[in-house]
């Protein structure tokens, strides 16, 4: 399988959608959440703790995610320290809720790069971002350092769901994979346990844009 990111290095548009994307950060209004901070401005964080860099807390080939994801080399998964949506029950909670106790390394774009790399070099048979909304546009400024280091692997987009039409519009034809973990119907559950009486709402939207 041909990533659907090559041809748009090849024509140009990914530099158009990078620069874009760091827009978006300035003020922050990447996701629904709209905190309105600039996180290019150095000590700026909105409800995601996350600021310029993104911050990886761990990557290595996975063999727990869907089975036609793993095959025999595992999924290379990325799982990106903060998160954008915060629910009391994440089973990753010090990687996604714990901002003061070290959990991660920032990373700047060629690091970023580097680490897709290492996995591809692993035989991993995808790139897997875990709990990648609040870094979509570090995400996509890392791409064109890995292509030229030689990236092909298909990309795995694994959100909570809590996405922006305007920041999943930037992914078209980056990513090759949805896997959204879809988390609550109603408004006062998501409320209650995430903060984000708005996760249905933008959710089913999203959900029908990756579809789509
Ligand atoms: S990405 Fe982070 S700072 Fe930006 S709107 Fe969402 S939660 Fe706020």
């Amino acid at each position: 399988m041909k990533a659907s990111y090559l041809k748009l290095h090849e024509q140009g548009e990914l530099q158009k959608r990078i620069r874009h994307a760091r827009e978006l950060l300035t003020p922050c209004r990447l996701c629904p959440r709209q905190c309105g901070v600039n996180r290019l401005n150095g000590d700026e964080t909105g409800i995601c703790g996350t600021g310029a860099r993104a911050m990886v807390a761990s990557f290595a080939p996975h063999f727990g995610e869907e089975s036609p994801l793993v095959g025999t080399g595992g999924s290379g998964t990325i799982f990106f320290s903060h998160c954008n949506l915060l629910c009391i029950f994440c089973q990753n909670y010090e990687i996604s809720h714990c901002h003061d106790h070290g959990k991660g390394r920032e990373n700047d774009p060629q690091q970023l790069a580097g680490i897709m790399i290492k996995l591809q070099e692993q035989g991993c048979h995808n790139i897997n971002f875990v709990t990648p909304s609040h870094v979509i546009p570090q995400i996509i400024g890392a791409l064109p350092f890995a292509i030229e280091k030689g990236l092909y692997l298909p990309l795995v987009y694994n959100s909570s769901g809590y996405d922006s039409l305007e920041s999943l519009e930037l992914l078209k034809d980056i990513i090759d994979i949805y896997m959204p973990d879809f988390k609550f119907w109603n408004p006062e559950h998501a409320k209650q346990y995430a903060h984000a009486h708005d996760y249905p709402k933008f959710a089913r939207l999203a959900l029908k844009e990756m579809y789509e």
